[in-house]
């Protein structure tokens, strides 16, 4: 595991960062965080649930064998990109031998092959790919992060650490507010984490929701457009469930909804 402050490229925290290690001290640090910033600095070294704890760095030192020569994170991955981004990507939880070994949300795995080269067809990225912290990627009017920020087991967080994670979410779309136009949700999994922290957030959110699908649409009272797609997991795209030009149609659709809302883009 990567200490806090020992010179990993983009490591938002250091050493004064204070750490959450229980689900109330999530709610604290959350709530009083002074800045997006010190956010994800705080969000990059909870250490609230245990088994995710265990997990995260246990992976982190036995690694894939693809990437034995690699240092891995093994910590908690913050939401990353445009600080004043219109949109954001919500995704489930970061992978074991991706974000966690990377650092950066979906770095270094094939969903993050699929999802930065669809967010740089569409004007939104840098680079094509994203494979490493550090490697000059850059996003422009966007921001992701996921609903749960440490890689689970089996990619299946328990439903008490989705909530222990809520906080630092519900704080991101607080600071998030003034600009923030679209949010698009990467699978069912974030579709269903992301109502109750819009809620808790103060987002004014109908009583009747669409089931989530890919294009699924909902626009909140308040002109945010919350728009789902399919995850880019290898499952969907090997099995052709999720293609390109899908992936495409939904970046389109939120780069349009996001100019309708905010015509200045702030890039
Ligand atoms: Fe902290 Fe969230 Fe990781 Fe739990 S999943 S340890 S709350 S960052």
């Amino acid at each position: 595991m990567i200490t806090s402050g020992s010179g990993w490229a983009e490591d938002p925290a250091d050493a004064t960062t204070p750490v959450a290690n229980s689900a109330a001290a999530v709610e604290r640090l959350s709530a009083n965080a002074p800045s997006l910033e010190r956010l994800d600095a705080r969000v990059s070294v909870c250490r609230a649930c245990p088994r995710l704890v265990e997990w995260r760095e246990r992976v982190a030192i036995e690694k894939r064998a693809a990437f034995r020569d690699e240092p891995y994170w093994g910590r908690p991955i913050p939401g990353w990109g445009d600080p004043r981004a219109r949109i954001l990507v919500l995704g489930l939880a970061p992978a074991a031998h991706g974000g966690n070994r990377t650092g950066r949300i979906f770095t270094g795995d094939r969903s993050g092959d699929w999802l930065f080269a669809a967010l740089h067809r569409a004007g939104l990225a840098r680079l094509a790919t994203s494979t490493r912290s550090g490697d000059g990627q850059r996003l422009t009017d966007v921001r992701i992060a996921a609903a749960v920020r440490c890689a689970p087991p089996a990619n299946a967080p328990t439903p008490e650490e989705r909530d222990t994670c809520r906080p630092w979410l519900v704080r991101e779309l607080d600071f998030m507010r003034q600009r923030l136009a679209v949010i698009v949700v990467l699978g069912g999994f974030a579709w269903a984490a992301l109502w109750p922290a819009l809620v808790e957030a103060g987002y004014d959110v109908p009583a009747r929701r669409r089931k989530f699908g890919h294009l699924s649409e909902v626009e909140l009272p308040g002109g945010v457009l919350v728009l789902g797609s399919y995850h880019p997991s290898q499952q969907n795209t090997f099995t052709g469930k999720l293609t390109e030009p899908m992936l495409d149609e939904v970046f389109a659709r939120a780069v349009a909804a996001a100019g309708e809302t905010f015509p200045d883009s702030g890039a």
